[in-house]
């Protein structure tokens, strides 16, 4: 085949890293449900934990299924290397674990994905790692949280549910600056419609559960670098740490990442419909969504991304008692956490993910009453608007009249 690499993304995503098996010809990457491999002799065993050979020895360390997503993933991020993880967090972790150490300080976005942060600010502390956490909508206030000891800088863009983008070429300058990396989780985007290491980040970390995969079935993580000498070093601990991928749950993320692009494509253009929709409805107090120019980093949006992705925020007017009696009166969209599948799912923070947090710190959040979080599927637009528009008319009769 002619190089992958040139080929557009929605070529790639059916493409990279799926060879017909070299040892059946089969056309879709079987299975290697083995968890180790025979030498052909002492010989043959010895080159290959000498690296001189670089076939498989044993899985955690490498499998033919897994081999082929990490390359697949390695080629939609344009990336030297990737790690199949067994989840988003321990490809996370190993990212962590691989690049701080001692002393080491790290800035990121303070509304990233909640186990993100909470793992450096309650566990990697105990190893004299710290952390400060900031809007980094604003660029500025990620140059102003560097210190002389700030090895990492850790961003989610787009992150939710506040939907506030991050500028990662502008991330990149101040890491780079002051010699730390950018390591941008890039879930809510997908390699299809934002890659950031061409925008100057280090490393790329996944929750493949989400948009890759997209089935909502299996969970899955994987770590995409830079350089090789990243991709050593990240594999190196990644196998020795333990958190590496099944060939079955490769498989079938390898399955759910063919469609990428059909789905992003559906989902994101069923999303804005509704976006524009609730914008004008009398029921909606406010709606934040990249692809509105109403959005206050639209523009951004249009510079680094190729569309605003298919999740987004919107606020119910009557707040709290008014998103509750929404989110229990959709008949369509399902009441869940996670995102990026391809059914519609719904959830409401301040009752639900966020209630154990303090009113006035969740406010401070941007997680108010009345926000409510939509990751739009791949169903027909007119079923979930009218679902939405039925649950929107029960949202109002739950406020009290004067309220
Ligand atoms: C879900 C998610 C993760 C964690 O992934 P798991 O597969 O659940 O471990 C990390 N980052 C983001 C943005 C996510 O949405």
């Amino acid at each position: 085949m002619t190089d992958i690499r040139r080929m557009h993304p929605a070529t790639r995503i059916i493409h990279a890293g799926q060879h017909p098996d070299p040892a059946t010809g089969a056309v879709s990457t079987p299975i290697y449900q083995t968890s180790t491999f025979a030498f052909k002799n002492a010989d043959e065993g010895a080159a290959r934990f000498q690296g001189r050979d670089p076939g498989f020895k044993y899985t955690r360390l490498g499998n033919p299924t897994v081999a082929a997503l990490e390359e697949c993933l390695a080629i939609l991020e344009g990336g030297c290397g990737a790690l199949g993880a067994a989840t988003g967090m321990a490809a996370i972790n190993t990212v962590y674990v691989a690049l701080l150490e001692q002393g080491a300080h790290v800035v990121g976005t303070d509304s990233v994905y909640g186990p993100s942060r909470l793992v450096l600010e309650n566990e990697y502390r105990r190893f004299g790692v710290a952390s400060t956490w900031v809007d980094s909508s604003k660029p500025e206030n990620v140059a102003a949280a560097m210190r002389p000891s700030t090895k990492m800088v850790y961003i989610e863009t787009p992150a939710n549910p506040t939907m506030k983008l991050t500028d990662i070429a502008a991330c990149a300058d101040i890491a780079h600056a002051q010699g730390a990396l950018l390591v941008v989780d890039n879930t809510f985007a997908s390699p299809v419609l934002q890659q950031p290491l061409a925008l100057g980040a280090d490393v790329v970390v996944h929750s493949l559960t989400k948009y890759i995969n997209g089935h909502t079935d299996v969970v899955g993580g994987a770590i995409v670098s830079s350089s090789p000498a990243l991709h050593d070093r990240l594999r190196k601990v990644h196998v020795a740490f333990g958190g590496t991928m099944d060939p079955h749950q490769a498989w079938l993320i390898l399955r759910g990442v063919k469609t990428l692009g059909l789905r992003m494509e559906r989902a994101q253009a069923n999303s804005l419909e509704i976006a524009r929709l609730l914008e004008a409805h009398p029921g909606v107090a406010w709606v934040l969504h990249p692809g509105l120019p109403s959005h206050p980093q639209h523009a951004l949006m249009l510079r680094q991304m190729a569309g605003p992705g298919a999740v987004f925020s919107f606020g119910v007017k009557g707040g709290l008692e008014a998103g509750k009696a929404l989110i229990d009166s959709v008949k369509l969209a399902t009441l869940a956490v996670s995102l990026g599948g391809v059914e519609t799912l719904i959830e409401h923070p301040a009752s639900m993910t966020h209630t154990g947090m303090p009113k006035k710190e969740r406010e401070a959040a941007g997680i108010t009453d009345d926000l409510v979080r939509i990751s739009v599927g791949c169903e027909d637009v007119r079923d979930l608007i009218a679902d939405l528009e039925q649950a929107l008319v029960k949202a109002a009769a739950a406020v009290p009249v004067g309220a």
